[in-house]
């Protein structure tokens, strides 16, 4: 094991690095969950939330990691027989589809190459097809992580829209809330599932469900048995900024400091960041003569890059000899495509220098583990850097 000095470079696409402010905000002792102090820190955070889904409507915490939050969304909504559509988008479209299955919900799910979002034109022939309004959800993925595909969730719901079908809109935006453009009203979103780890920048922990009177309404007569996961328990205590069981306290002390971070900053300012480091991410990718997975640029994420390895090269014993070296974790690739590819983050606490520091870290990876690749990616990825914010505004 080689030993290191200095800080670690987190840059796996969540968790992401979490902010000393937030560090901070945590390191209080835990107080009692029942009492008026803490009632204050769950109405801040509840009504916070809101604020970053872009929503008037209730927001659920659980004490859960993502995983949690989507059984949540099922649960709450669905029963065994029903029928929904999903799209492969990749690895964690999979494994939602995967979880509904096993609660007994009938998927169609429409295949994918893993190098795109979903196509909204597909969704809406799917839906047009549904005369009979069988399909209970659509359910895709907003950003997939494993992949670096955004799908387009505006266009995902203007084309239910057009076929006038009564189907709730569930969405996985785990990595792309806070950090890619995400609009739960506006879109007339249904149940959002999202997570602590990637754009709220702090550790793992917590799960969020936003929830629209329509999905509130379903979840209301649905019969699915459920019991920690159920919305109107948590509602019902939430009013008063209680919860129905003990919260993550600790972790809502960081969740109102990261809400803090967010709204200060202006999560558009947040998101036109993040689309600039991902545009750097690819000028650098572009230059090394590295092939970016996604090969839809409508579909480019902000939040990570995935590159392909040239033939021949293992990515994993590529990721190996950054840390090894380096002091660098990035992200695998997952099931159908690991060893394929590795997935360089750039979400959450990343500027300019951070991520200048891990594009440097790649291609001095590339150069001590012999992958063909045109050196001079970093002096890309900085020759975009340099250009001026639009509107020449100051950053800082
Ligand atoms: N969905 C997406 C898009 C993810 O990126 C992840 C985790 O990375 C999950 C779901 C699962 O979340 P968790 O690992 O917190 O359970």
């Amino acid at each position: 094991m080689t030993r290191h000095q200095g800080r670690h470079f987190l840059h796996i696409p969540g968790p992401s690095p979490v902010p000393e402010r937030v560090l901070r905000a945590m390191d209080m002792p835990v107080i009692d969950h029942r009492s008026a102090e803490f009632a204050e820190l769950g109405k801040t955070v509840l009504q916070g939330a809101k604020a970053i889904f872009k929503t008037a409507n209730p927001v659920i915490i659980y004490p859960s990691s993502g995983t949690g939050a989507w059984e949540a969304a099922i649960v709450n909504t669905l029963s065994p027989g029903d029928k929904v559509l999903m799209v492969e988008t990749g690895h964690f479209a999979t494994l939602w589809q995967q979880m509904a299955a096993r609660w007994g919900i009938e998927v169609d799910f429409i295949p994918g190459d893993w190098r795109r979002g979903v196509d909204p034109a597909v969704i809406e022939e799917k839906l047009t097809a549904d005369t009979a309004h069988q399909l209970k959800a659509v359910m895709v993925v907003h950003n997939e992580t494993s992949t670096g595909a955004t799908s387009r969730i505006g266009e995902v719901r203007a084309a239910m829209d057009r076929v006038g079908h009564p189907a709730l809109l569930m969405v996985d935006t785990i990595s792309g809330l806070a950090s890619a453009d995400f609009r739960f009203d506006e879109w007339k979103v249904d149940v959002a599932v999202s997570c602590s780890q990637k754009g709220f920048m702090l550790p793992p922990g917590l799960g969020f469900n936003a929830i629209s009177d329509k999905a509130r309404a379903v979840a209301k007569t649905n019969k699915m048995p459920r019991s920690f996961w159920d919305w109107e328990d948590m509602l019902k205590l939430n009013a008063n900024g209680f919860f129905p069981y003990t919260p993550a306290t600790n972790l809502l002390y960081g969740l109102r400091e990261a809400i803090a971070m967010l709204l200060e900053e202006g999560l558009d300012d947040v998101f036109a960041r993040h689309q600039r480091l991902a545009a750097a991410t690819r000028a650098a990718v572009d230059h090394w003569g590295l092939e970016v997975l996604c090969q839809e640029p409508k579909d480019f994420s902000p939040v990570l890059t995935a590159v392909l390895m040239p033939p021949g090269h293992d990515a994993d014993q590529f990721r190996q000899i950054v840390l090894d070296n380096f002091n660098m974790s990035l992200g695998s690739g997952l099931s159908k495509v690991a060893g394929k590819v590795f997935r360089i983050g750039h979400l959450g606490e990343c500027n300019e220098l951070t991520l200048m520091a891990a594009l440097s870290g790649v291609e001095m990876g590339l150069r001590v583990a012999g992958v063909p690749h045109r050196a001079g990616g970093v002096d890309a990825a900085m020759t975009l850097l340099e250009q001026p914010l639009p509107g020449n505004a100051p950053r800082h």
